[in-house]
C-alpha cells in the first residue's frame, strides 16, 4: 500500500525541472559566461544520485551547459555508524576535475534531521575545498536536528515522526511518486 499521494508521475518530472531552472538561475549557469563557477551535482545514494543525474539532464536542456555528475557516499561519515546496523557502502565518484573551487550542489531525495547532508559536508572536506555548497532536495519533511537548510526544495511536507515518505523513482522502483505513509 504506497499511502497519500503527494507528488503524482508528472509533479515529479515538473519539481525536477523547476529545480533545475533555480539551480540554473541561482548559479547563473550561462553558455561561455566567463567567470562562472564550474557546476558540480554531486548525489547522495541511492536516490539523491538518480536524481542528480536527471537534473544534470534538465540543466543541459535548458542552459546549454552540462554540469558536472559525481556522487557521494557518507556511510563512513555517519556520526551513528556504531549504533546503526551495517550498511553496504555505495559509490562515491568525483567527476573529471574535482571539486576545488567548484559550485557543489549536494542532492538527496528527502531532508529530515540534517545528519546525512551535515555528513556529506565532512565527506566533501576530504575531496577538496569547493568555493561555495548548496543542497537541493526533492522533499523537506523537517525535524531538523542541526543547523542546516535546503537551497532549493521541490516540496516542504510536515510530517510526523512516525510519518515516513515514500519516493519512488523509475531508475529503482519502475515508476515516479511520492506518497505519505504511516508506520
Ligand atoms: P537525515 O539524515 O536528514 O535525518 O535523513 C535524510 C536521509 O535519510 C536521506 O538520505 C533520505 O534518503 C533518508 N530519509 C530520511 N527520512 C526519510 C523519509 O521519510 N523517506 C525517505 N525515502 N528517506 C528518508
Ligand atoms: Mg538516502
Amino acid at each position: 500500500e504506497a499511502g497519500r499521494e503527494l507528488l503524482s508521475a508528472s509533479d515529479v518530472s515538473r519539481t525536477i525541472a523547476r529545480i533545475a531552472h533555480q539551480i540554473i538561475e541561482k548559479t547563473a549557469l550561462d553558455a561561455g559566461e566567463p567567470g562562472n563557477p564550474r557546476v558540480v551535482l554531486l548525489g547522495i545514494p541511492t536516490r539523491g544520485t538518480s536524481l542528480a543525474a536527471r537534473l544534470t539532464d534538465k540543466i543541459e536542456e535548458f542552459s546549454g551547459v552540462r554540469p558536472a555528475l559525481g556522487s557521494l557516499d557518507i556511510t563512513l561519515y555517519r556520526d551513528d555508524l556504531r549504533t546503526r546496523p551495517h550498511r553496504p557502502l555505495e559509490r562515491t565518484s568525483v567527476p573529471e576535475g574535482g571539486i576545488e573551487d567548484a559550485l557543489v550542489v549536494l542532492i538527496d531525495d528527502v531532508l529530515f534531521s540534517g545528519r546525512t547532508v551535515r555528513s556529506a559536508l565532512d565527506g566533501l572536506r576530504d575531496l577538496g575545498r569547493p568555493r561555495a555548497v548548496q543542497l537541493a532536495v526533492l522533499i523537506d519533511r523537517g525535524h531538523r536536528e542541526l543547523p542546516i537548510r535546503a537551497d532549493y526544495v521541490g516540496k516542504n511536507v510536515p510530517t510526523s515522526r512516525a510519518e515516513d515518505i515514500s519516493v519512488l523513482l523509475t531508475e529503482h522502483d519502475g515508476r515516479d511518486g511520492v506518497y505519505l505513509r504511516q508506520e
